[in-house]
C-alpha cells in the first residue's frame, strides 16, 4: 500500500467531480481525482440531452464531437393522446455521447493540471480534525479536503452524518437506443400518464432521422416492461434494431439538506442537485460543482477547513440555484398529485390558452422556476391546481 498525500482529493469522475476539479486545479493547487471504473464515462447511465445554454454555462463547446444531434423543440403527449408543440427557431438543446463527453470534461480537467486515475475506488474515509484520510484497495490517501462526487450511491454523506436522498425520491429508469425508426430529428418527445410512465415520463430522443434513444423513468412499477409496451405502441409496424440498453437511477428529491462538513464538500448527484422536474443533472451538478472546486481551493490557499469556511460553498450554490430548485421540486410534486384525468385537463388548457408558445418563449430547459411561476398565475390554470397548491407550497418544503 502506498501512502498519498493531496491537498484535494475528489471521489468521482463523473461530470460535477471534474468540473471541480478543473475548477480547483485552475486555481493552481494539487488535486486528485479517483474513479472506480477502468475508463472514464464508462458505463453511461444518461440519456444525454443537454441544453446548449448549459453546456455554455459551464464552460463547454456545443461543438464537440461528443454532440450526437441537435433539437429546437419538443411535442408533450397526454395520457389520452392529446398533444402540443414548444419550439425555438434555432436548436436548444443537444444530444450527447455521455461517454465522449465525461472524456472532455477528463481532458479539461488534466489540462488545468488535476490528475484523474482510474481503477481506483475509495471504500474507506475517515474525516479527521487534521486531516481526511481514505483507502482503496492498493492505496491510502491523506489530504487536506475531500469532494464527494461518487453519484447517486454515494456512502459519503452518510459516513459523514449527513442525510442522505430519501431512497422515495428515487426512481429506476431503462432506455434503449433503436436503429431503424422514422423520427422527426428536431424534436424531443415527452409523453406522460399513468399507463406509460407512473409518477415520471418517458422520453424519445433523437439521435438522427432514423435513430432515437428511448427510455422511462417509473414509479412502483418495472421500467423494462412499460418500456416495452411504450416501445410497441410507439414504434407499432417499425421494423427496428436495439443497438443500446442502460438503466440507472433518476433523482426527483432535489438537493439534501446540507451540502458541507468539515473538510468535505459533496456535488452532483450525491448532493441531489438534480431537476426534480426532469431528472437531468449534468448542468446543475456542474454548475454545483464548478463552486465546489472554487471554494475547495480557496480553502487550500488559506488554510481553512472548518464548517465555518465551507459553508461558503452550500451558500454560492444556494444562491445560484436554490429558488430553481424549490420550484422544479415544487413542480413534481404537483405533476406527481395529478391524476391522469386532470392532466389532459391541464393540456386542454394549454392548447386552449395557447401557452405552449409561452413556453417556447419563456422556458429555460435548467432555470425552469420562470416559467413555473408565469404558467401557474395563469387563471385557469391556478384555478384547477388550487386544491393542491394549498397543499404543496414551496415555503411548506
Ligand atoms: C436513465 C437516466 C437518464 C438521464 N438523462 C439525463 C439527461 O438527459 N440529461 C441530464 O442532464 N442528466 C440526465 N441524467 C442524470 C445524469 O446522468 C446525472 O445527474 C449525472 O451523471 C450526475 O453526475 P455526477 O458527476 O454527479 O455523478 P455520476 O455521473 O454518477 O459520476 C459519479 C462517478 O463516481 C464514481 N464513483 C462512485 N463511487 C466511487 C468510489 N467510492 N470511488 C471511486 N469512484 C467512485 C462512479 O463510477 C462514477 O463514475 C439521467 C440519469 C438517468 C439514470
Amino acid at each position: 500500500m502506498s501512502l498519498e498525500e493531496r491537498q484535494i482529493l475528489i471521489i468521482g469522475a463523473g461530470p460535477s467531480g471534474l468540473i471541480a476539479a478543473r475548477e480547483a486545479a485552475r486555481r493552481g493547487v494539487d488535486v486528485l481525482v479517483v474513479e472506480e471504473d477502468s475508463e472514464i464515462g464508462v458505463p453511461c447511465h444518461c440519456a444525454g440531452l443537454l441544453s446548449l445554454r448549459g453546456l455554455k454555462r459551464l464552460n463547454v463547446s456545443v461543438d464537440g464531437s461528443y454532440v450526437q444531434n441537435r433539437v429546437r423543440g419538443a411535442f408533450f403527449y397526454s395520457p389520452s393522446g392529446l398533444s402540443f408543440k414548444i419550439e425555438r427557431q434555432s436548436p436548444v438543446a443537444c444530444v450527447v455521447d455521455r461517454s465522449a463527453l465525461d472524456k472532455y470534461f477528463a481532458s479539461q480537467a488534466a489540462r488545468s493540471g488535476a490528475e484523474i486515475r482510474s481503477n481506483s475506488r475509495v471504500h474507506d474515509i475517515r474525516l479527521e480534525k487534521e486531516y481526511v484520510a481514505a483507502k482503496s484497495k492498493k492505496e491510502i490517501f491523506k489530504a487536506s479536503i475531500v469532494i464527494d462526487a461518487e453519484g447517486v450511491s454515494s456512502r459519503i454523506v452518510r459516513a459523514a452524518g449527513l442525510k442522505p436522498t430519501n431512497p422515495s425520491h428515487l426512481l429506476p429508469g431503462f432506455q434503449l437506443d433503436l436503429y431503424g425508426v422514422d423520427v422527426d430529428p428536431n424534436y424531443v418527445e415527452v409523453h406522460v400518464g399513468s399507463k406509460v410512465a407512473p409518477g415520471f415520463f418517458a422520453w424519445v430522443i433523437p439521435l438522427s432521422s432514423n435513430s432515437v434513444r428511448v427510455g422511462l423513468g417509473c414509479r412502483k412499477a418495472n421500467p423494462k416492461e412499460l418500456l416495452q409496451r411504450f416501445i410497441e405502441r410507439r414504434f407499432k409496424g417499425e421494423e427496428y434494431e436495439i443497438l443500446m440498453s442502460r438503466s440507472g437511477t433518476i433523482i426527483t428529491s432535489g438537493p439534501i439538506g446540507k451540502t458541507f462538513s468539515n473538510r468535505l464538500l459533496i456535488v452532483g448527484d450525491a448532493a441531489g442537485q438534480v431537476k426534480p422536474t426532469t431528472g437531468g443533472g449534468v448542468i446543475l451538478g456542474g454548475l454545483c460543482g464548478a463552486v465546489a472546486g472554487k471554494v475547495a481551493a480557496e480553502a487550500v490557499n488559506l488554510g481553512k477547513f472548518d464548517e465555518d469556511f465551507l459553508r461558503l460553498y452550500e451558500e454560492s450554490w444556494r444562491k445560484k440555484l436554490g429558488r430553481e430548485f424549490k420550484y422544479m421540486l415544487w413542480a413534481r410534486r404537483i405533476l406527481n398529485a395529478l391524476s391522469d384525468r386532470m392532466i389532459d385537463k391541464g393540456f386542454e388548457l394549454i392548447i386552449k390558452e395557447g401557452l405552449q408558445e409561452v413556453i417556447s418563449r419563456e422556458g429555460d430547459m435548467d432555470f425552469q422556476s420562470g416559467v413555473i411561476l408565469e404558467l401557474i398565475r395563469r387563471r385557469r390554470i391556478l384555478r384547477m391546481l388550487l386544491p393542491l397548491l394549498r397543499l404543496l407550497t414551496p415555503s411548506s418544503q
